[in-house]
Parts: structure tokens; sequence; C-alpha cells
């Protein structure tokens, strides 16, 4: 039968800069099943160096290590934990409990890193029994006794029930009486076929053994067997070490990643006011994001709004080239249009349902000793609907108006302001370039279009236009509503080539020009696109400060915890199940501080909605968005300090001051 543990001239030196330790020069050593062994030797003489080595925490340098007659340090280092997790259990100097948990949650630890299902918490109650502290176990180590903290240790130790027992300095930092008790359970637990391999600088702690190995500058100088000390025989356990199975369960299984998140939790829990600080800025950045979606939404909305009381399906044809802006070139360059060319345009049926004749002009306006400049339009019946101008105060012209150039105005409620403050101005009487005018409605108000004030205007008929005021015998445009926004560019074309034949125009001639209201609404869709795109972006660099924040308290945790990190890797933790650990704490953050943030950003673009009467409108997509970004942010600021600590080494984090 293969021994248990068996080195073979195994070599161990450490680099500290220039200078290189020999810790371990030749070691060749056996033990056997149910042996207890006690190292002893001077400080430096390579104790702790073995043991790591025979724990599998460390691996030699050169010479071979067989456990059970298999060579184990040719196993990955994932493989190795699940070794350790399964064989070996660690009692160390510092007791290595972990402060945020309770005791029994200490005890069962190894087991998430078992890869079986359950909870284990009997198992744990059960070796707390074993050591004497089932009355403790919902207590946290910071309340407990060294000694019973060590006990503790042992019963976390035992909870796998592993073939072998390393304990280095078990009572190291204990009293003489608490030393006793420890080796008490010791000597019990070889009884029962335990083997026990334990480094001591005591003599009389090494008297508990049954085997005292004495080293001296990384050599065995010395090794007795206690006759009267019988190696317990009780043990099997050959299958025990299943050394290729050995934790190989999937992160996903029953209670690991559950088992995973609830310590991502205790320890988001243990540091309030940092976790708080470091959240904040994932909270500030989706919160703007979020305000900031929305205000640009509720603009882009607003925008469209307007533009659909233009109509969307509106074209306007005017004079003159679109290409040679308002340059006009000699006569004959700008077509002139009339109402038969309206009406021409107004008959092509299946394409059109609305055309109206329009001519514009400036406005001199005289009311008692108020003088005002407008815009003068000139409309035809069809215009108020067309273009949205039905008053709300007042009413629109007649047909009969229209027709028998009646000098009825309505004005832009600019015009109104300036003219007659807050009276009524329907039924006044208004001069118009000299003529008078009476008021019959105010235009409903339109807001400003770019720098040009809408509301700054003055409509009256436009015949009244043409013959009396303006002195003009031809229109200066003609709005046209298509019958569907679907046959835009078909009136476009029929439009145009009805025209041309009109008024005999070459197919190059440019002398009037078709536009349509969806190119303006494109204009202005891309100035709000430009706009929405500018204030995510600054909310996005917020959101990625904030990232840049959370990365900056992994790293600090992965620092504090380098000591955690090593103990649990030396109870059987693999690289993916601490940087699973430790991406589920940023990401737990970040989506906690993205959820917050959202609500936030709601009820900011709520209150900017009511009091500063801003239209805004939260979408869906940006709240979605605003999450998910900040998960993402979690695992990209969360990775770099996670793979930092999975790539600690057991023994140096262990050490780790
Ligand atoms: P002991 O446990 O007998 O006191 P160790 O095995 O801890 O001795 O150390 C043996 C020698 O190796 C000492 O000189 C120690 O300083 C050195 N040593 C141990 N671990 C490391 C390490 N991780 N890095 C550098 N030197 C180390
Ligand atoms: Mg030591």
């Amino acid at each position: 039968m293969n021994p248990l543990l068996e080195l073979l001239d195994v070599h161990r030196t450490y680099q500290i800069g220039e200078t290189t330790v020999n810790a371990l020069r030749g070691v060749s050593l056996t033990i056997e099943r149910g042996e207890f062994v006690a190292i002893m030797g001077a400080s430096g003489s390579g104790k702790s160096s073995l043991l790591q080595i025979l724990g599998l925490l460390d691996n030699p340098d050169k010479g071979e290590f067989k456990i059970l007659g298999n060579n184990v340090n040719t196993l990955s280092e994932d493989e190795q934990a699940g070794v350790r997790n399964n064989v070996a259990g660690f009692v160390f100097q510092q007791f290595h409990l972990l402060k945020r948990m309770t005791i029994v949650d200490n005890v069962r630890l190894p087991h998430i890193y078992s890869g079986l299902k359950g909870d284990f918490r009997q198992e744990a109650i059960d070796r707390l029994k074993l050591v004497g502290l089932e009355e403790r176990i919902d207590h946290t180590p910071n309340q407990l006794s060294g000694g019973e903290q060590q006990r503790v240790a042992i019963a976390r130790a035992l909870v796998r029930d592993p073939l072998i027992i390393f304990a280095d300095e078990p009572t190291g930092n204990l009293d003489s009486k608490n030393s006793a008790e420890i080796m008490k359970i010791f000597t019990a637990l070889h009884e029962e076929g335990k083997t026990i391999i334990m480094v001591t600088h005591e003599n009389d702690i090494a008297a508990y053994a049954g085997r005292v190995i004495i080293m001296k500058d990384g050599l065995i100088v010395s090794d007795e067997r206690r006759a009267e000390m019988q190696t317990s025989l009780a043990v099997t356990g050959e299958s025990a070490l299943n050394i290729s199975g050995s934790g190989k369960g999937s992160i996903w299984q029953d209670g690991r990643f559950t088992g995973f998140m609830a310590q991502a939790f205790q320890s988001i829990l243990a540091n309030k006011m940092r976790t708080f600080l470091s959240v904040l800025g994932i909270f500030v950045g989706v919160a703007s994001v979020i305000a900031m979606m929305a205000l640009g939404e509720g603009a882009k909305s607003a925008m469209q709004e307007q533009l659909k009381s233009m109509g969307s399906n509106m074209l306007s044809i005017r004079g003159g080239s679109a290409k040679i802006r308002g340059a006009a070139q000699g006569a004959g360059a700008v077509a002139r249009f009339s109402f038969n060319d309206v009406e021409d345009i107004a008959s092509l049926r299946t394409l059109v349902k609305n055309a109206t004749g329009v001519v514009n002009g400036s406005a001199r306006i005289v009311y008692g000793n108020k003088n005002w400049s407008s815009t003068l339009t000139g409309v035809g019946f069809d215009y108020g609907t067309m273009r949205a101008s039905i008053p709300d105060i007042g009413r629109w012209f007649t047909r009969e108006e229209i027709q028998t150039r009646e000098k009825s105005a309505i004005i832009g409620v600019t015009v109104v302001k300036e003219l007659f403050g807050s009276s009524n101005p329907i039924g006044k009487t208004i001069k118009i370039n000299r003529i008078n005018f009476k008021i019959i409605g105010v235009a409903p108000a339109k807001g400003f279009s770019g720098p040009q004030d809408e509301d700054d205007v003055v409509i009256i008929p436009v015949t009244t236009a043409m013959y009396r005021v303006l002195g003009k015998d031809y229109l200066s445009s003609i709005f046209v509503e298509v019958a569907s926004p679907t046959l835009m560019e078909q009136a476009k074309t029929a439009i145009s080539e009805l025209i041309r034949k009109k008024h005999r125009l070459n197919e190059d001639d440019d002398s009037f020009n078709i536009r349509d209201m969806t190119e303006i609404q494109k204009m202005l869709s891309s100035t709000t696109q430009t706009m929405s795109l500018l204030l995510g972006s600054i909310a996005a660099i917020s959101l990625l400060v904030g990232g840049i924040g959370i990365m900056n308290i992994m790293l600090v945790s992965v620092t504090e915890r380098t000591r955690e990190i090593g103990l649990r890797k030396a109870i059987g933790a693999r690289k993916n199940d601490i940087m699973l650990q430790f991406l589920i704490e940023s990401v737990g953050m970040t989506i906690s501080g993205g959820l917050i943030g959202v609500f936030a950003g709601i009820g900011i673009s709520l209150i900017l909605a009511f009091f500063a009467g801003w239209a805004v409108k939260t979408s869906l997509v940006s709240v979605v968005l605003a999450t998910t970004f900040s998960a993402l942010i979690g695992i990209f600021f969360g990775l770099w300090p996670a793979r930092k600590a999975a790539a600690l080494k057991p023994v140096e984090a262990l050490r780790y001051e």
C-alpha cells in the first residue's frame, strides 16, 4: 500500500529581491495514515514551508510529492484546491476566521467550495459540538476568546471529514490552559483515526505527538517515533482521495452561487458607509442618464407635436431656385404662380387633398399711437385648417370675405401683446400699410421656429393682400396637402410636371422649388438628437466616473481581504470562485446604485416637468439601458480587482499583513 504522504528530495527557495532564501534544501519524508507528527525546529528552519507543501498550499521547486502514490504537484491550481477541500483541514496560528460571519457559517464555509448540495448547517453544528462550542453557533468570532476561536477553526477543518489535519503552531497564540484543551481535541481526533501533522516549537506541545521531526536550516536533522504511541489504524479513506473528481462542481450548482450571493451581500453590508459612497457615483450617473434622456425625449416629442400641427404631409411650392438662394436670375428666372395654378394642383385628385395660395409681404401696423412691423400673410380659406391657424379667440375668415377682398385681419399673439397689451383686440380697427382692417381673431400661438417668431404675424385674405395691400398679381407660394404621407414623392413629381408643362419650363429649369415639411422635420429632429446625444454623453461620463469609483473600492477591498482570500483558497476555493465572489459584489453594488438611480432619475424628470414646465418623457428604453449599463459597469470595473484577487497564491495571501 502506498504511504499517505511522500516527499522525495524536496527543495523550496524564496526570492526576496536580490537575496535567495533556501527554506527547504532536500527534504525526504514519508508519513503514514494515522500518524500524529510534530515538526519542530528553530524559527526560520523551514517548518511552515514544509507544512505548506504537505498541505498543497505551495509546491516544491524541485523534488517530488505524492499523496497515496499520486504525484499531486502536476495537478493544476484548481485541482489542487479541490484536493485541499476533500482531503485536508487546516488550523493556523492566527485562526483565520472570517469576522463578518457567525461561527456556524465559518465552520460550514468549506462546503461552499465542495460542489455538494445542501446547507450543511447540521454538519457544522455537529463539529462545533465536538469542540464544545454548540452554545455559541450564532456568535461572531469577535465575541469569542482566542482558545474558542481556535476551536472554531478546528471545527471548520473537520467539516469536510478530511484525512489529514495540518496545524501550523495551533497553540502559538494561546495560553497554556487553552493550549492543553486544543491538544486534547487533537489527541481525540488522532484516536479516531485522523492523521495530524503539526508544527510547533514547544516541547510540551510536541509531546502529544507520536513522532517528532526536528528541522534545521531547511533540512530534517532528527526523526523519532515514540514507542508507546500507536499509530491509529482506524483509517481507511483511500476512496476519499478522489483527486481528479474533487471540487469540480459548477459554480451554478445549487447553493454555490446563492452562497456567493449571500456572502457578497454580507460584505457589502459590512462596509455600509463605504459602499454607500462608492455606489453614489453610479447612482448619480444613472439618475442623470435617465433625467437627461427624458429631457431630450421630451424636447423631441414637443418638437414633433409642433411639426405635426404644421402638417407632416405638407408641400410648399415657391418661385425661385432652391440652389441659388434668393438670388433671382433676371426676368423669367422665377416662376410666378396664379390662382389658376392652385386650382390645377388641387385637381390632382388622387394625390392632393388640398391646395391654397399664399402671398407674403411686410406689414406696418398702427393702432392708436402704437406702431409695429410684422410679416403679412395673405391666405385662402383652406389655409386655416391646413396650417392649423384657426383662431381660438375670434374666428377664421369666411369664403365670402376672401372672395370680396374684405379688410379683415387675424393677428398673432406677439402683435396682440405689442399693440393691445392685455386688452381684447377682437372688433378693434387697425391700420395695415395705411388701410383700415378689422380684427376678427387671434391666431393660435406657435412659438419660435429657429429665430423666427411665428406669432409675429398678420393674416389677411389673399385677395385683399394681393390687390389692396401689396399690389401684386401673383402668389408667393402654394401650400399643398398631400393625400397621404406615403404619396409625398409621387405628388412632388406630378406637381412638378404640371408646373413645367403649364409654365413651359425645361426639365433642368429650376425657377421654382417644391419643399416638403419632412425635410424641415428631419433637420429639427437631428438638432434635438444632437442635443439628446450631448446630454446623454455628459451623463455617461458621470457613469464612467462612478464605475472608476467602484473599481477603486473593489481594489481596496481585495487588498484589505487578502488574508480572507488566502483562507478561502486554503479551504478549497478555486480561481473562479474567488473571482465570481468579487464580481457579484461589484455588480451587486452597481446594480443597486443603478436601480435607485433609475427611480431618482424618474423622480427628477417628474419634478422638472412639474416645476419648470419642461417637456420630459421617460422612456422604458432609457431605464433598461441604464440598468443594463450599470450591471456592465459592475462587471467591467469589477473584473480587474476580481482577477487580482483570484490570482493570489494561497500561502502569500495568508502571510499578508
Ligand atoms: P518556520 O516556520 O520554521 O519559522 P518558514 O518555513 O516560515 O520557517 O521559513 C523558512 C525561511 O523561508 C525563513 O527564512 C523565511 O524568512 C523564509 N520564507 C518563508 N516564506 C517566505 C516567503 N513567502 N517569501 C520569502 N521568504 C520566505
Ligand atoms: Mg512558521
